[in-house]
């Protein structure tokens, strides 16, 4: 039984200079893999369920599912809400066994987030689950643009919120397909200077490798979520395997032939993040 809280595994790798995967699954073949992924690298890793994963499998599913997988390896798993909208979203993941909850309220005035956010960590922290919540807003490739975060609001949004973990927006974007788009190590430096809780890159994929190993090793920045780069190591697996043989129509057959290029793919991401070892 290796279930962490999001604070379980921050706060070692706040201490310890470096930062922990967010691995953003979608079912049970990419979820099983990054838990072996994490078990081999000896690492700490975050399995995490977004909007468009709970849209496709209902959340106490995903609960059962996540704690299996935290149950049969030996490294911490945090079962991770990503991106929860509501109270209600945030409460129903609770009950289905989630040792961890994204609040994002970023769309909100920031008297709004802070209220929402708090009490949110209130109903979490009852519970024994950490909360996430953020500041600033990230935005979408080819979708909303970002807000980047200012530092005298995310200072006052930790102290007034109590979460676990912020994150921020600093030249990072969702569902960036390349590596190209590099951080705004100034506004992260000015982030970190007034506060001192474990802060969240969403859309790691985004961020270059080199830069990721810089920041998880040198900053506040302890955990980055990683999904666009793995559903496209996913998504190009898949579609070998069918194309493979025509005849073939059994989807476990083909499923079993995308375990290993993903689960290479996650332990790239984790060494990156110079994870390896500290579990
Ligand atoms: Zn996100």
């Amino acid at each position: 039984m290796t279930l962490a809280t999001l604070s379980e595994v921050l706060q070692p790798a706040l201490r310890g200079g470096y930062a922990v995967a967010g691995l953003v699954c979608l079912g049970w073949e990419d979820a099983r893999a990054y838990a072996l992924a994490a078990e081999a690298e000896r690492a700490p890793v975050i399995l995490q369920a977004g909007p468009s994963c709970r849209a496709h499998t209902p959340l106490p599913v995903l609960g059962a599912m996540f704690r299996h997988l935290a149950d049969s390896v030996s490294v911490p798993v945090v079962v991770h809400l990503d991106h929860g909208y509501t109270v209600e979203d945030c409460h129903d993941a609770i009950r289905a066994g989630f040792s961890s909850v994204m609040f994002d309220g970023s769309r909100k005035p920031l008297a709004e987030n802070i209220a929402e956010t708090a009490a949110i960590v209130e109903l979490a922290h009852n519970a024994g689950v950490s909360c996430e919540g953020e500041i600033g807003f990230v935005g979408y490739s080819g979708g909303e643009a970002s807000a980047g975060t200012d530092p005298a609001e995310a200072a006052r949004f930790a102290r007034e919120t109590g979460v676990d973990a912020m994150a921020i927006s600093v030249g990072n974007v969702h569902l960036q397909q390349d590596h190209e788009g590099g951080l705004d190590e100034p506004r992260i430096r000015a982030i970190e200077a007034v506060t001192d809780v474990p802060l969240v890159i969403h859309g790691g994929s985004g961020v270059p490798l080199a830069e990721r190993t810089a920041l998880a090793t040198c900053s506040a920045i302890c955990k980055f979520n990683i999904g666009t780069e793995l559903r496209m190591a996913f998504g190009a697996a898949l579609r070998a395997a069918v194309n493979r043989d025509p005849a073939r129509f059994d989807r476990v057959q083909i499923l079993k032939e995308t375990h290993d290029p993903v689960m290479e793919a996650a332990r790239a991401a984790i060494r990156a993040m110079g994870a390896s070892g500290k579990a």
